[in-house]
């Protein structure tokens, strides 16, 4: 990539994006900023305010390597480790997706129907944690929250166990080992307020369509949905409503086309009422919401005919 051995930051940077964009890296310069951040300690801003600082040559050495390793297909945020989720920034490797921003919109709808809970303590169940974003994320923003965290990788419930110490939330989220629901202890039955998941929903033979960075890079585990992408929404919407509270909710990431299917599994089970699909900042069908149905009517929604009469008059 680079021949002479003294370049400021505006130079190496030049040639850094052009070096990645022939290599077809999809936002070159962003990229080579946050490398070149990284590498000088920089953040992007101070990049600008010290565009003409001369690198020393062993500065040059070690961006040159990182941007060798990004323009193999590496993310950014599993070379430098790390990657920002809502208020966090996470400890991110191979063995975790790299959280997406629009997985930061699932944590908005936890936060939204928690709010029409009236526990004191409210239980909520992360299934497929991965880096832990979604329940480290919930309990750092509801402190009333109780998360339990359950991922079937080990290596995966180490790298978020390492984020919920590093942000003191490990009273509040427990990790457990487990296969989403099953095998998960009869004492959480009947027990938790919300379930939240975002679980792999990629076809599988979409897998290998898919640009490097993600198929080459990121966990099959966590992107494999099984020959349609619903292999996982079958089981959780059909295991969640044992663990549910009645008026508990079960809260979904989908793939792009998959609110209609998702949301007839919900429906065809019986169990749930009020589904609810929510778009990302794209436009695209992200979130799916749905309450877990109550069995018997809760006690404040007893109406004799009259009252409930003399309330529409009211409204
Ligand atoms: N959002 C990821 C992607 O677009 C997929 C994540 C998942 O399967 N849950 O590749």
């Amino acid at each position: 990539m680079v021949k002479k051995e003294n370049y400021n930051v505006s130079e190496i940077l030049k040639l850094a994006t052009s070096f990645l964009e022939k290599n077809g890296i999809q936002n070159p310069r962003l990229d080579s900023e946050l490398l070149l951040g990284a590498v000088l300690n920089f953040s992007r801003i101070e990049i600008y305010t010290d565009f003409f600082r001369p690198l020393s040559p062993r500065e040059i050495q070690a961006y040159r390597e990182l941007i060798s390793i990004r323009a193999k297909g590496k993310p950014v945020a599993y070379i430098l480790e790390k990657k920002p989720f809502r208020h966090l920034v996470l400890k991110v490797n191979q063995d975790v997706l790299i959280p997406r921003p629009e997985t930061e919109l699932v944590v908005d709808k936890v936060l939204e129907v928690a709010k029409k809970r009236k526990e004191t303590e409210i239980k909520m169940v992360d299934l497929g944690t991965g880096s832990g974003a979604i329940a480290l994320s919930i309990a750092y923003e509801m402190p009333d929250a109780f998360v339990f965290a359950l991922d079937i990788s080990d290596k995966a419930l180490r790298v978020a166990q390492e984020n919920a110490e590093f942000y003191s939330l490990q009273d509040r989220v427990k990790f457990i080992r487990c296969d989403f629901l099953d095998g998960l202890d009869d004492c959480f039955m009947n027990e938790i307020d919300v379930i939240v998941s975002n679980p792999p929903y990629i076809p599988s033979k979409e897998i290998d369509k898919l640009q490097k960075e993600i198929r080459d890079f990121e966990p099959l585990l966590a992107l494999d949905g099984g020959p349609d992408g619903l292999r996982e929404y079958r089981r959780i919407i059909a295991e969640s409503p044992s663990y549910l509270k009645e008026g508990g909710y079960l809260i979904l990431e989908i793939g792009g086309d998959q609110a209609d299917s998702v949301e007839r599994l919900l429906n065809d089970s019986g169990k749930y009422d009020e589904v609810d699909v929510s778009k990302d900042y794209a436009g695209i069908e992200r979130v799916v919401v749905a309450r877990r149905r109550y069995i018997q009517l809760p006690a404040a929604s007893y109406q004799s005919p009259g009252e409930n009469m003399s309330r529409e008059k009211e409204g």
